[in-house]
Protein backbone atom coordinates (compact mmCIF):
# COMPACT_ATOMS: atom_id res chain seq x y z
CA UNK A 1 0.00 0.00 0.00
CA UNK A 2 2.97 2.47 0.61
CA UNK A 3 3.12 3.66 -2.99
CA UNK A 4 -0.39 3.17 -3.96
CA UNK A 5 -1.88 6.04 -1.53
CA UNK A 6 -5.38 6.52 -1.66
CA UNK A 7 -7.08 9.42 -2.96
CA UNK A 8 -8.56 12.10 -0.42
CA UNK A 9 -10.93 13.97 -1.77
CA UNK A 10 -13.67 14.07 0.11
CA UNK A 11 -17.32 13.36 -0.95
CA UNK A 12 -18.90 16.91 -0.17
CA UNK A 13 -22.33 15.13 0.26
CA UNK A 14 -20.76 12.23 2.67
CA UNK A 15 -19.26 13.52 5.91
CA UNK A 16 -15.98 13.92 7.58
CA UNK A 17 -12.96 11.59 8.35
CA UNK A 18 -13.54 8.94 5.54
CA UNK A 19 -11.97 8.56 2.11
CA UNK A 20 -13.11 8.48 -1.64
CA UNK A 21 -11.41 6.52 -4.20
CA UNK A 22 -12.83 7.97 -7.03
CA UNK A 23 -9.84 8.50 -9.14
CA UNK A 24 -7.10 5.87 -10.14
CA UNK A 25 -3.85 6.62 -8.53
CA UNK A 26 -0.75 6.14 -11.07
CA UNK A 27 1.70 3.65 -9.00
CA UNK A 28 5.39 4.22 -9.66
CA UNK A 29 6.79 1.16 -8.68
CA UNK A 30 6.22 -2.35 -10.65
CA UNK A 31 5.58 -5.26 -8.86
CA UNK A 32 5.76 -9.09 -9.22
CA UNK A 33 4.92 -12.09 -7.64
CA UNK A 34 4.37 -15.77 -8.60
CA UNK A 35 0.24 -15.96 -8.67
CA UNK A 36 -0.25 -19.35 -9.26
CA UNK A 37 -0.12 -21.77 -5.88
CA UNK A 38 3.23 -22.94 -4.42
CA UNK A 39 3.64 -25.81 -2.05
CA UNK A 40 1.58 -28.77 -3.07
CA UNK A 41 2.85 -31.15 -6.19
CA UNK A 42 3.76 -28.84 -9.35
CA UNK A 43 1.88 -28.32 -12.05
CA UNK A 44 2.90 -28.57 -15.71
CA UNK A 45 2.46 -24.40 -15.79
CA UNK A 46 3.31 -21.76 -13.61
CA UNK A 47 2.60 -17.79 -13.48
CA UNK A 48 4.84 -14.99 -12.85
CA UNK A 49 2.98 -11.60 -12.83
CA UNK A 50 4.40 -7.98 -13.68
CA UNK A 51 2.23 -5.21 -12.99
CA UNK A 52 3.05 -1.22 -13.31
CA UNK A 53 4.65 1.76 -15.39
CA UNK A 54 7.56 -1.18 -15.96
CA UNK A 55 6.27 -4.05 -16.60
CA UNK A 56 6.94 -4.30 -20.16
CA UNK A 57 10.34 -2.85 -20.12
CA UNK A 58 11.12 -5.62 -16.80
CA UNK A 59 9.85 -8.59 -19.30
CA UNK A 60 12.03 -6.95 -22.37
CA UNK A 61 14.91 -7.73 -20.04
CA UNK A 62 14.47 -11.22 -18.76
CA UNK A 63 12.58 -12.40 -21.67
CA UNK A 64 14.02 -13.15 -25.62
CA UNK A 65 11.21 -14.18 -27.98
CA UNK A 66 12.32 -17.28 -30.26
CA UNK A 67 9.97 -15.96 -32.96
CA UNK A 68 12.10 -12.98 -33.77
CA UNK A 69 15.73 -12.65 -32.60
CA UNK A 70 15.38 -9.61 -30.98
CA UNK A 71 18.66 -7.27 -32.43
CA UNK A 72 20.87 -5.70 -29.72
CA UNK A 73 19.58 -2.27 -28.74
CA UNK A 74 16.39 -2.79 -30.08
CA UNK A 75 13.45 -2.68 -27.42
CA UNK A 76 10.77 -5.70 -27.01
CA UNK A 77 7.21 -4.33 -27.44
CA UNK A 78 5.11 -6.60 -26.92
CA UNK A 79 1.12 -6.88 -29.08
CA UNK A 80 -1.36 -6.58 -26.20
CA UNK A 81 -3.36 -9.56 -25.65
CA UNK A 82 -1.05 -11.66 -28.30
CA UNK A 83 1.36 -14.37 -26.99
CA UNK A 84 4.48 -14.90 -26.87
CA UNK A 85 6.86 -17.97 -27.15
CA UNK A 86 10.39 -17.49 -25.74
CA UNK A 87 12.74 -17.79 -23.21
CA UNK A 88 13.71 -16.37 -19.80
CA UNK A 89 17.39 -15.26 -19.02
CA UNK A 90 18.85 -14.53 -15.56
CA UNK A 91 21.10 -11.30 -14.85
CA UNK A 92 24.30 -13.08 -16.37
CA UNK A 93 22.42 -14.21 -19.52
CA UNK A 94 21.59 -17.85 -19.07
CA UNK A 95 18.76 -19.12 -20.21
CA UNK A 96 16.42 -20.16 -17.26
CA UNK A 97 13.19 -21.43 -18.66
CA UNK A 98 11.15 -21.62 -21.48
CA UNK A 99 8.07 -19.62 -21.52
CA UNK A 100 4.78 -18.37 -22.77
CA UNK A 101 4.50 -14.38 -22.68
CA UNK A 102 0.60 -12.92 -22.00
CA UNK A 103 0.77 -9.73 -22.62
CA UNK A 104 -2.21 -6.89 -21.45
CA UNK A 105 -1.45 -3.22 -21.84
CA UNK A 106 -3.39 -0.82 -19.77
CA UNK A 107 -5.80 -0.24 -19.39
CA UNK A 108 -7.33 -3.73 -20.41
CA UNK A 109 -5.80 -5.59 -17.73
CA UNK A 110 -6.12 -7.26 -14.32
CA UNK A 111 -4.99 -4.16 -12.47
CA UNK A 112 -5.62 -1.53 -15.38
CA UNK A 113 -2.01 -1.23 -15.27
CA UNK A 114 0.69 -2.71 -18.04
CA UNK A 115 0.52 -6.42 -16.95
CA UNK A 116 2.52 -9.18 -18.35
CA UNK A 117 1.94 -12.87 -17.61
CA UNK A 118 4.96 -15.23 -18.01
CA UNK A 119 3.63 -18.55 -18.25
CA UNK A 120 6.72 -21.07 -17.11
CA UNK A 121 7.04 -24.51 -16.21
CA UNK A 122 5.10 -25.29 -12.94
CA UNK A 123 8.32 -25.98 -10.70
CA UNK A 124 9.30 -24.04 -7.73
CA UNK A 125 12.37 -23.89 -8.72
CA UNK A 126 11.52 -22.74 -12.60
CA UNK A 127 9.19 -20.58 -10.75
CA UNK A 128 11.19 -18.49 -7.68
CA UNK A 129 14.59 -18.24 -10.84
CA UNK A 130 11.94 -16.38 -12.79
CA UNK A 131 10.48 -14.56 -9.99
CA UNK A 132 13.80 -13.54 -9.05
CA UNK A 133 15.35 -12.24 -12.75
CA UNK A 134 12.15 -10.05 -12.94
CA UNK A 135 13.49 -8.57 -9.11
CA UNK A 136 16.81 -8.11 -10.38
CA UNK A 137 15.48 -6.66 -13.67
CA UNK A 138 13.98 -3.93 -11.84
CA UNK A 139 10.77 -5.40 -9.82
CA UNK A 140 9.78 -4.90 -6.70
CA UNK A 141 8.23 -8.24 -4.64
CA UNK A 142 4.27 -7.43 -5.07
CA UNK A 143 2.75 -7.25 -1.04
CA UNK A 144 -0.26 -9.61 -0.11
CA UNK A 145 -2.83 -8.60 -2.14
CA UNK A 146 -1.70 -6.12 -3.86
CA UNK A 147 -2.29 -7.04 -7.70
CA UNK A 148 -5.88 -6.66 -6.11
CA UNK A 149 -5.95 -3.57 -4.03
CA UNK A 150 -4.14 -1.71 -7.72
CA UNK A 151 -7.84 -3.69 -9.53
CA UNK A 152 -9.58 -1.63 -6.62
CA UNK A 153 -7.89 1.98 -6.73
CA UNK A 154 -7.84 2.04 -10.66
CA UNK A 155 -11.51 1.35 -10.13
CA UNK A 156 -11.50 -1.98 -11.96
CA UNK A 157 -13.11 -3.33 -9.35
CA UNK A 158 -15.48 -2.08 -6.26
CA UNK A 159 -14.50 -3.37 -2.32
CA UNK A 160 -17.30 -5.48 -2.47
CA UNK A 161 -15.60 -7.57 -5.86
CA UNK A 162 -12.24 -7.49 -4.53
CA UNK A 163 -13.58 -9.36 -1.47
CA UNK A 164 -14.94 -11.86 -3.59
CA UNK A 165 -11.62 -12.57 -5.81
CA UNK A 166 -10.68 -13.57 -2.17
CA UNK A 167 -13.44 -15.92 -1.70
CA UNK A 168 -13.19 -17.38 -5.25
CA UNK A 169 -9.47 -18.17 -4.96
CA UNK A 170 -10.36 -19.67 -1.51
CA UNK A 171 -13.70 -21.59 -2.19
CA UNK A 172 -13.95 -25.09 -1.30
CA UNK A 173 -16.88 -25.80 -2.78
CA UNK A 174 -19.14 -25.04 -6.25
CA UNK A 175 -21.81 -23.70 -4.64
CA UNK A 176 -19.22 -21.28 -2.51
CA UNK A 177 -17.72 -20.51 -6.10
CA UNK A 178 -20.79 -19.61 -7.89
CA UNK A 179 -21.43 -17.09 -5.14
CA UNK A 180 -17.85 -15.36 -5.28
CA UNK A 181 -18.51 -15.56 -9.17
CA UNK A 182 -21.94 -14.31 -9.19
CA UNK A 183 -20.95 -10.96 -6.85
CA UNK A 184 -17.51 -10.68 -9.20
CA UNK A 185 -19.77 -10.18 -12.13
CA UNK A 186 -21.87 -7.65 -10.67
CA UNK A 187 -24.90 -8.88 -8.93
CA UNK A 188 -24.33 -7.69 -5.38
CA UNK A 189 -22.13 -4.41 -6.01
CA UNK A 190 -24.95 -3.50 -8.97
CA UNK A 191 -27.85 -3.65 -6.60
CA UNK A 192 -25.94 -1.51 -3.78
CA UNK A 193 -24.37 1.09 -6.34
CA UNK A 194 -28.28 1.63 -7.43
CA UNK A 195 -29.29 1.90 -3.73
CA UNK A 196 -26.62 4.64 -3.25
CA UNK A 197 -27.95 6.25 -6.53
CA UNK A 198 -31.43 6.20 -5.21
CA UNK A 199 -30.42 7.79 -2.06
CA UNK A 200 -28.35 10.62 -3.08
CA UNK A 201 -30.84 11.14 -5.90
CA UNK A 202 -33.90 11.13 -2.90
CA UNK A 203 -31.39 13.55 -1.06
CA UNK A 204 -31.23 16.07 -3.80
CA UNK A 205 -34.72 16.45 -3.91
CA UNK A 206 -35.60 17.21 -0.17
CA UNK A 207 -31.99 19.51 -0.23
CA UNK A 208 -33.58 21.25 -3.31
CA UNK A 209 -37.25 21.51 -1.22
CA UNK A 210 -35.43 22.71 1.78
CA UNK A 211 -32.61 25.33 -0.25
CA UNK A 212 -35.72 26.45 -2.75
CA UNK A 213 -39.12 26.15 -1.54
CA UNK A 214 -40.91 28.25 -3.14
CA UNK A 215 -39.72 27.53 -6.88
CA UNK A 216 -40.13 23.59 -6.35
CA UNK A 217 -43.36 21.49 -6.74
CA UNK A 218 -44.10 20.21 -3.60
CA UNK A 219 -42.76 16.65 -2.63
CA UNK A 220 -44.85 13.54 -3.18
CA UNK A 221 -44.65 11.74 0.26
CA UNK A 222 -46.16 8.68 -1.38
CA UNK A 223 -44.03 8.26 -3.98
CA UNK A 224 -40.77 8.81 -1.01
CA UNK A 225 -42.33 6.49 0.71
CA UNK A 226 -42.65 3.92 -1.96
CA UNK A 227 -38.94 4.35 -2.61
CA UNK A 228 -37.89 3.46 0.91
CA UNK A 229 -40.31 0.81 0.87
CA UNK A 230 -38.07 -0.94 -2.07
CA UNK A 231 -35.01 0.07 -0.96
CA UNK A 232 -35.65 -1.62 2.01
CA UNK A 233 -37.06 -4.82 1.07
CA UNK A 234 -33.44 -4.81 -1.40
CA UNK A 235 -31.41 -4.73 1.40
CA UNK A 236 -33.75 -7.63 3.57
CA UNK A 237 -33.22 -9.93 0.91
CA UNK A 238 -29.37 -9.06 0.79
CA UNK A 239 -29.09 -9.76 4.78
CA UNK A 240 -30.75 -13.12 4.17
CA UNK A 241 -28.00 -14.00 2.12
CA UNK A 242 -25.40 -13.54 5.09
CA UNK A 243 -26.49 -16.81 7.15
CA UNK A 244 -25.60 -19.01 3.51
CA UNK A 245 -22.57 -17.02 3.47
CA UNK A 246 -21.39 -17.96 6.18
CA UNK A 247 -22.36 -21.78 5.57
CA UNK A 248 -20.33 -21.95 2.16
CA UNK A 249 -17.00 -20.58 3.90
CA UNK A 250 -17.05 -22.49 6.72
CA UNK A 251 -18.81 -25.75 4.82
CA UNK A 252 -21.05 -28.22 6.41
CA UNK A 253 -19.86 -31.08 9.02
CA UNK A 254 -21.53 -34.03 8.97
CA UNK A 255 -20.44 -36.90 11.80
CA UNK A 256 -22.02 -40.03 11.05
CA UNK A 257 -22.22 -42.40 13.61
CA UNK A 258 -23.41 -45.96 14.05
CA UNK A 259 -23.01 -49.07 15.23
CA UNK A 260 -20.19 -51.20 13.22
CA UNK A 261 -21.33 -52.93 10.16
CA UNK A 262 -23.97 -50.53 9.45
CA UNK A 263 -22.83 -49.61 6.47
CA UNK A 264 -21.31 -46.02 7.58
CA UNK A 265 -18.44 -46.28 5.37
CA UNK A 266 -20.64 -47.94 2.51
CA UNK A 267 -23.00 -44.89 2.87
CA UNK A 268 -19.85 -42.22 2.97
CA UNK A 269 -18.78 -43.52 -0.20
CA UNK A 270 -21.77 -43.66 -2.37
CA UNK A 271 -22.58 -39.90 -1.09
CA UNK A 272 -18.79 -38.67 -2.11
CA UNK A 273 -19.97 -39.90 -5.50
CA UNK A 274 -22.91 -37.75 -5.68
CA UNK A 275 -21.49 -34.86 -7.55
CA UNK A 276 -24.22 -31.96 -6.42
CA UNK A 277 -23.18 -32.80 -2.57
CA UNK A 278 -19.74 -30.83 -3.66
CA UNK A 279 -21.98 -27.88 -4.37
CA UNK A 280 -22.82 -27.48 -1.30
CA UNK A 281 -20.18 -28.95 0.96
CA UNK A 282 -16.54 -27.57 1.08
CA UNK A 283 -14.12 -30.56 2.02
CA UNK A 284 -17.11 -33.05 2.26
CA UNK A 285 -15.26 -36.41 2.42
CA UNK A 286 -12.39 -34.95 4.72
CA UNK A 287 -15.32 -33.54 7.52
CA UNK A 288 -17.23 -37.16 7.45
CA UNK A 289 -14.65 -39.27 7.44
CA UNK A 290 -13.14 -37.56 10.23
CA UNK A 291 -15.96 -37.89 12.09
CA UNK A 292 -17.53 -41.53 11.30
CA UNK A 293 -18.13 -42.89 14.56
CA UNK A 294 -17.82 -45.92 16.35
CA UNK A 295 -19.37 -46.31 20.37
CA UNK A 296 -17.37 -46.11 23.01
CA UNK A 297 -14.72 -44.03 20.99
CA UNK A 298 -14.71 -41.02 22.67
CA UNK A 299 -12.73 -38.62 20.38
CA UNK A 300 -14.88 -39.14 17.75
CA UNK A 301 -18.36 -38.81 19.86
CA UNK A 302 -16.73 -35.43 20.26
CA UNK A 303 -16.12 -34.65 17.01
CA UNK A 304 -19.63 -35.52 16.25
CA UNK A 305 -20.87 -33.31 18.71
CA UNK A 306 -19.03 -30.45 16.81
CA UNK A 307 -21.11 -31.44 13.99
CA UNK A 308 -23.56 -29.11 11.78
CA UNK A 309 -25.54 -32.37 11.51
CA UNK A 310 -25.41 -35.78 13.16
CA UNK A 311 -26.20 -39.06 11.01
CA UNK A 312 -27.20 -41.80 12.92
CA UNK A 313 -26.94 -45.01 10.82
CA UNK A 314 -28.67 -48.05 11.87
CA UNK A 315 -29.23 -51.33 9.98
CA UNK A 316 -32.85 -52.46 8.75
CA UNK A 317 -31.28 -55.76 8.66
CA UNK A 318 -31.21 -56.18 12.04
CA UNK A 319 -33.64 -53.67 13.12
CA UNK A 320 -33.28 -51.40 15.92
CA UNK A 321 -31.19 -52.78 18.67
CA UNK A 322 -30.46 -52.22 21.95
CA UNK A 323 -26.85 -51.21 21.14
CA UNK A 324 -28.87 -48.07 19.33
CA UNK A 325 -30.34 -47.53 22.13
CA UNK A 326 -27.42 -46.67 24.20
CA UNK A 327 -26.27 -45.00 21.40
CA UNK A 328 -28.48 -42.56 20.85
CA UNK A 329 -28.89 -42.16 24.59
CA UNK A 330 -25.17 -40.93 24.22
CA UNK A 331 -25.73 -38.61 21.42
CA UNK A 332 -28.79 -36.91 23.62
CA UNK A 333 -26.58 -37.07 26.85
CA UNK A 334 -23.36 -35.37 24.91
CA UNK A 335 -25.70 -33.08 23.13
CA UNK A 336 -27.28 -31.46 26.65
CA UNK A 337 -23.71 -31.85 27.99
CA UNK A 338 -22.30 -29.64 25.36
CA UNK A 339 -25.49 -27.57 24.40
CA UNK A 340 -25.28 -28.53 20.97
CA UNK A 341 -27.97 -27.96 18.84
CA UNK A 342 -27.19 -29.96 15.71
CA UNK A 343 -29.79 -31.99 14.71
CA UNK A 344 -30.11 -35.49 14.27
CA UNK A 345 -30.93 -37.71 10.64
CA UNK A 346 -31.34 -41.46 11.50
CA UNK A 347 -30.33 -43.51 8.04
CA UNK A 348 -31.76 -47.10 7.91
CA UNK A 349 -29.42 -48.27 5.66
CA UNK A 350 -29.12 -51.99 4.11
CA UNK A 351 -33.11 -51.36 2.95
CA UNK A 352 -32.85 -53.70 0.62
CA UNK A 353 -32.97 -56.45 3.49
CA UNK A 354 -36.45 -55.49 4.46
CA UNK A 355 -39.85 -55.54 3.25
CA UNK A 356 -40.77 -53.03 5.97
CA UNK A 357 -39.51 -50.71 8.94
CA UNK A 358 -42.46 -50.29 11.00
CA UNK A 359 -40.26 -49.34 14.13
CA UNK A 360 -39.22 -46.29 12.58
CA UNK A 361 -42.77 -44.67 13.06
CA UNK A 362 -41.69 -45.05 17.33
CA UNK A 363 -38.34 -43.20 16.77
CA UNK A 364 -39.76 -40.28 14.79
CA UNK A 365 -39.72 -38.06 18.07
CA UNK A 366 -36.58 -38.82 18.59
CA UNK A 367 -34.97 -37.60 14.62
CA UNK A 368 -35.27 -34.59 12.72
CA UNK A 369 -36.02 -36.07 9.86
CA UNK A 370 -35.41 -40.04 8.88
CA UNK A 371 -34.06 -41.46 5.51
CA UNK A 372 -33.56 -45.08 3.78
CA UNK A 373 -31.32 -45.70 2.22
CA UNK A 374 -29.46 -49.01 0.34
CA UNK A 375 -25.49 -47.66 0.58
CA UNK A 376 -24.69 -50.90 -2.02
CA UNK A 377 -26.86 -49.14 -4.82
CA UNK A 378 -27.23 -45.22 -3.81
CA UNK A 379 -30.81 -46.00 -3.32
CA UNK A 380 -32.10 -42.57 -1.12
CA UNK A 381 -28.60 -41.15 -1.06
CA UNK A 382 -30.13 -38.28 -2.71
CA UNK A 383 -32.64 -38.04 -0.14
CA UNK A 384 -30.33 -37.97 2.76
CA UNK A 385 -28.12 -35.19 0.76
CA UNK A 386 -31.77 -32.86 0.45
CA UNK A 387 -32.88 -34.00 4.19
CA UNK A 388 -29.18 -32.37 5.38
CA UNK A 389 -29.38 -29.67 3.00
CA UNK A 390 -32.95 -28.68 4.70
CA UNK A 391 -31.76 -28.55 8.15
CA UNK A 392 -28.45 -26.91 8.13
CA UNK A 393 -30.74 -24.24 5.86
CA UNK A 394 -29.12 -24.04 2.57
CA UNK A 395 -32.44 -24.90 0.79
CA UNK A 396 -34.06 -21.68 1.79
CA UNK A 397 -30.97 -19.15 0.95
CA UNK A 398 -30.39 -17.33 -0.99
CA UNK A 399 -33.87 -15.80 -1.88
CA UNK A 400 -35.36 -14.62 -5.11
CA UNK A 401 -32.74 -16.50 -6.87
CA UNK A 402 -29.59 -14.67 -6.00
CA UNK A 403 -26.67 -16.74 -5.85
CA UNK A 404 -24.06 -13.92 -4.50
CA UNK A 405 -23.96 -13.58 -0.81
CA UNK A 406 -22.69 -11.00 1.86
CA UNK A 407 -20.01 -11.46 4.08
CA UNK A 408 -20.08 -10.17 7.72
CA UNK A 409 -18.30 -6.56 7.22
CA UNK A 410 -21.17 -6.11 4.29
CA UNK A 411 -23.66 -7.52 6.44
CA UNK A 412 -22.82 -4.73 9.04
CA UNK A 413 -23.06 -1.41 6.53
CA UNK A 414 -26.38 -3.00 5.34
CA UNK A 415 -27.88 -3.69 9.07
CA UNK A 416 -26.43 0.35 9.43
CA UNK A 417 -28.22 1.15 5.94
CA UNK A 418 -31.16 -0.79 7.31
CA UNK A 419 -31.82 1.18 10.48
CA UNK A 420 -31.52 4.29 8.84
CA UNK A 421 -34.29 3.70 6.24
CA UNK A 422 -36.30 2.57 9.52
CA UNK A 423 -35.50 5.88 10.80
CA UNK A 424 -36.66 7.61 7.78
CA UNK A 425 -39.94 5.69 7.78
CA UNK A 426 -40.89 7.26 11.44
CA UNK A 427 -40.05 10.25 10.66
CA UNK A 428 -42.07 10.64 7.59
CA UNK A 429 -45.15 8.82 9.40
CA UNK A 430 -44.32 11.38 12.14
CA UNK A 431 -44.60 14.45 10.04
CA UNK A 432 -40.80 15.20 11.00
CA UNK A 433 -39.38 18.16 9.00
CA UNK A 434 -37.42 17.39 6.46
CA UNK A 435 -33.55 18.31 7.78
CA UNK A 436 -34.23 15.11 9.50
CA UNK A 437 -34.89 13.27 6.70
CA UNK A 438 -31.72 13.95 4.82
CA UNK A 439 -29.61 13.36 8.12
CA UNK A 440 -31.01 9.29 7.79
CA UNK A 441 -30.64 9.00 4.14
CA UNK A 442 -26.84 10.34 4.13
CA UNK A 443 -26.02 7.52 6.73
CA UNK A 444 -27.73 5.31 4.39
CA UNK A 445 -25.92 6.24 1.48
CA UNK A 446 -22.52 6.58 3.76
CA UNK A 447 -22.93 2.90 4.57
CA UNK A 448 -23.86 1.72 0.92
CA UNK A 449 -20.62 3.12 0.06
CA UNK A 450 -18.29 1.54 2.93
CA UNK A 451 -19.74 -1.51 1.12
CA UNK A 452 -18.71 -0.36 -2.39
CA UNK A 453 -15.34 1.20 -1.39
CA UNK A 454 -16.57 4.67 -2.89
CA UNK A 455 -16.48 5.80 0.61
CA UNK A 456 -14.11 4.13 2.99
CA UNK A 457 -11.30 4.33 6.09
CA UNK A 458 -8.09 3.22 5.05
CA UNK A 459 -8.06 1.55 8.20
CA UNK A 460 -10.89 -0.72 7.18
CA UNK A 461 -9.32 -1.18 3.55
CA UNK A 462 -6.16 -2.60 5.13
CA UNK A 463 -8.12 -4.82 7.12
CA UNK A 464 -9.62 -6.01 4.35
CA UNK A 465 -6.94 -6.38 1.94
CA UNK A 466 -4.44 -8.22 5.16
CA UNK A 467 -6.43 -11.54 4.77
CA UNK A 468 -6.08 -11.93 0.85
CA UNK A 469 -2.71 -13.80 0.36
CA UNK A 470 0.56 -12.86 -1.86
CA UNK A 471 0.05 -13.12 -5.66
CA UNK A 472 -3.94 -11.84 -5.92
P1 LIG B 1 -19.44 -49.66 8.87
O1 LIG B 1 -18.66 -50.53 9.78
O2 LIG B 1 -20.63 -49.09 9.55
O3 LIG B 1 -18.60 -48.57 8.24
O4 LIG B 1 -20.03 -50.59 7.71
P2 LIG B 1 -19.47 -50.84 6.25
O5 LIG B 1 -19.76 -49.69 5.35
O6 LIG B 1 -18.08 -51.32 6.32
O7 LIG B 1 -20.46 -52.00 5.75
C1 LIG B 1 -20.45 -53.26 6.36
C2 LIG B 1 -20.92 -54.28 5.36
O8 LIG B 1 -22.26 -54.02 4.97
C3 LIG B 1 -20.10 -54.26 4.06
O9 LIG B 1 -19.93 -55.59 3.63
C4 LIG B 1 -21.00 -53.52 3.09
O10 LIG B 1 -20.79 -53.90 1.75
C5 LIG B 1 -22.37 -53.91 3.56
N1 LIG B 1 -23.37 -52.89 3.27
C6 LIG B 1 -23.31 -51.59 3.56
N2 LIG B 1 -24.44 -50.97 3.18
C7 LIG B 1 -25.24 -51.91 2.63
C8 LIG B 1 -26.56 -51.89 2.07
O11 LIG B 1 -27.24 -50.88 1.99
N3 LIG B 1 -27.04 -53.08 1.62
C9 LIG B 1 -26.32 -54.24 1.70
N4 LIG B 1 -26.89 -55.34 1.23
N5 LIG B 1 -25.11 -54.28 2.23
C10 LIG B 1 -24.55 -53.15 2.70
Amino acid sequence: MKENTLVLNKDERLGDGEVSCAEPVPSSSTIAAIVTSLGGPPGAVGIVRLSGPSAVSIAGEVFRPMSRKRRKGVRWWPNSHVVEYGEVLDSHGNVIDEVLVVPMLAPKSYTREDVIELQCHGSEVCLRRVLRACLDAGARLAEPDEFTIRAFLNGRLDLSQAENVGKLVTSKSMAAADAALADLQGGFSFMVKSLRAQCIELLTEIEARLDFDDEMPPLDINLVTDRIHKMLQEVDGALETANYDKLLQSGVQIAIVGRPNVGKSSLLNAWSKTLSLYGHFSTMPDHVTSSLCFPGVERSEAVAMGADVIVMTVSAAEGWTSEDDRLLERIHSNKIATSSTSPVVLVVNKIDFASSCAWVDTLSRSFRKYVFTCAVTGKGISNLESAVVELVGLNKIPAGGRKWTVNQRQCEQLVRAREAFVRLQASIEEEIPLDFWTIDLREAAMALAQISGEDISEEVLSNIFGKFCIGK
